[in-house]
């Protein structure tokens, strides 16, 4: 099984399988995931079971597509689905609580990437918090 949940708890989601993870770039999936990407993968509608969807919020972000958001925290919890659905969902991979076997399998609108995580991969990395923090200013 594979869940997923916002960061305040109130929605849930578990879907018995999932394809692979696309990773977007595009800057609505950036501004929707709160993230450098979005990063989703589809699920069959009738193998999903959702808790606390009365707390998610909808946002059509495009015609025809919508994105649902946990109200409370804003979390995203699903990519862009059609307003008027098919047998499938895409979810949103950020939620993901645990992720068994799914992994990345494609990344889109690469060239919309953001300029800003350019280069993140060569700098400091720390196993826990940023210790610059309290001293970082612009
Ligand atoms: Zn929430
Ligand atoms: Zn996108």
């Amino acid at each position: 099984m594979i869940g997923g949940s916002c960061l305040c708890g109130a929605v849930r989601f578990a879907a018995e399988r999932g394809s692979g993870i696309v990773v977007c770039h595009c800057s609505m999936c950036r501004k929707a995931a709160g993230g450098a990407f979005g990063a989703f993968f589809v699920a069959l509608r009738d193998e999903v079971t959702w808790e606390g969807a009365e707390h998610l919020s909808v946002y059509r972000s495009s015609p025809g597509l919508e994105r649902a958001f946990c109200k409370h925290c804003g979390t995203a919890m699903t990519g862009a689905n059609l307003t008027e659905p098919d047998e499938t969902i895409i979810l949103a991979a950020s939620a993901l609580d645990n992720d068994g076997s799914l992994r990345v399998i494609a990344v889109e609108h690469a060239a919309a990437k953001a300029t800003w995580s350019e280069g993140s991969e060569e700098v400091p990395h720390f196993d826990g918090p940023y210790p610059g923090w309290e001293k970082l200013r612009p």
